[in-house]
């Protein structure tokens, strides 16, 4: 049996992912679960999937979880520490799917444990894709992306033709906002940009879509896991989302990775690698098809991408601040405290205030990542 752990098992990822596992109770036995509001969904797959161990990031939620799971042999436990330490216990197999910079030090802790780390959490590649990526070489750590674009290029991109690669090609939906005026996306409110027209998302990652900060984010996940330069990666806009990503080579052949919008094939995908495994995901009929489009992205009416490309060439310590500005005026828009237009921008001012040491180690990058969390919070005061 295949031993596994879920962090952030209560999201729209871990949702997904326990529905794959909960279909083979033969293959998987589950070690710990971790989640943080929603402690009824929590204590309910803990139960399901007869985890040994389930954790709750807040700890003013851990009484009520104990007494969901009161009679049950499951061990509880509350607070970060206590989701690091989840994260500690061995896994074969461990999700990271917690959302933002949150994810590190958890992630990390996989990483250091050298078995098989399937990345949801991109934010932890943002914040310390250097840090991460040399520990996971130096632990001998097996990472599978679990984004369905990065999903999608380790599955097309060739590995002992990479020195072969042209360009990758990182498919976009282009959001929900694709289509409308500037003027428009000036009063949309949270209901309009979190109602994405293709994924059925958590609320941060389809604000990121709609300003397309989460290609932005995507990028410096790309280049962190298949080491190409931004000059190579190369965003196209497709509102179909239908193909997930392509590889393009030197003799001109472009390895596209086609699929249904349904996160359930990719989290199959790095469930089951190196070999594929049933998901209940609809099987895509090209037939019924009305047509695939692919277009340049509008950088004009969508800075994000600009700004995190930007980011990416000064360094790690700038996409860090990018990602910690960004999480907090995402969570502003969301409290209807600023606009959403004013996201992006205040993320750029942020960064427009910086400057930028190298960061070597997770405690640094913690602290800028808090300091800037501080800086973004005053900033916005200030706009009212
Ligand atoms: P979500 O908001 O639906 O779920 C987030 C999970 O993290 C929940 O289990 C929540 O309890 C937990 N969590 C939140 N704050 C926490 C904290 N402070 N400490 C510990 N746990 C905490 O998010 P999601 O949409 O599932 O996305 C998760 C990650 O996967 C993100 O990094 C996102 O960018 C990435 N991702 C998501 C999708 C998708 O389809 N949803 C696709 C690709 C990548
Ligand atoms: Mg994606």
């Amino acid at each position: 049996m295949k031993t596994i752990s879920i962090l952030g098992s209560t999201g729209s990822i871990g949702k997904n992912t326990v529905d794959i596992i909960r279909r083979y109770p033969n293959l998987y036995s589950v070690v710990a679960l971790t989640g943080n509001q929603n402690v009824e969904l929590l204590a309910e797959q803990a139960k399901l999937l007869n985890a040994k161990m389930v954790v709750t990031a807040n700890k003013t939620k851990y009484k009520e979880l104990k007494d969901l799971l009161f009679g049950a042999k499951i061990d509880v436990e509350a607070g970060d520490e206590a989701v690091k330490n989840a994260a500690t216990l061995d896994a074969d197999w461990t999700m990271s799917s917690i959302v933002g910079a949150a994810g590190l030090i958890p992630t990390m802790a996989v990483v250091e444990r050298g078995k098989t780390l399937a990345l949801a959490n991109k934010e932890t590649l943002v914040c310390a894709g250097e840090i991460v990526m040399k520990a996971i070489k130096e632990n001998n750590t097996t990472l599978v992306p679990v984004d369905s674009e990065h999903s999608a290029i380790f599955q097309t991109l060739e590995n002992d033709q990479r020195h072969a690669v042209d360009r990758i090609l990182l498919t976009a939906s282009g959001g929900p906002f694709r289509e409308k005026s500037v003027e428009f996306m000036k009063s949309v409110t949270p209901e309009q940009a979190v109602a994405h027209p293709n994924w059925s998302m958590g609320a941060k990652i389809s604000v990121d879509s709609a300003t397309m900060m989460n290609k932005g984010l995507e990028i410096i996940e790309a280049y962190h896991l298949f080491g190409y330069g931004v000059e190579k990666i190369e965003v196209l806009v497709h509102p179909q989302s239908i193909v997930h990503s392509a590889v393009g080579y030197v003799d001109g052949s472009v390895l596209a990775h086609m699929g249904n919008p349904d996160m359930r094939t990719p989290i199959a995908y790095a469930l089951g690698w190196p070999k594929r495994i049933e998901s209940p995901t609809n099987r895509l009929d090209l037939t019924t098809l009305s047509g695939l489009t692919f277009m340049h992205p509008d950088e004009k009416k969508f800075p994000a991408l600009r700004v995190a490309k930007e980011a990416l060439q000064k360094g790690q310590t700038a996409t860090c601040i990018m990602n910690a500005a960004n999480e907090i005026a995402v969570g502003a828009f969301l409290n209807k405290k600023i606009g959403f237009l004013d996201i992006v921008k205040i993320v750029e001012l942020i960064l427009e205030k910086s400057h930028f040491s190298r960061l070597t180690n997770i405690s640094e990058v913690i602290a800028v990542d808090q300091e800037t969390r501080l800086k973004t919070k005053e900033l916005i005061e200030s706009f009212k």
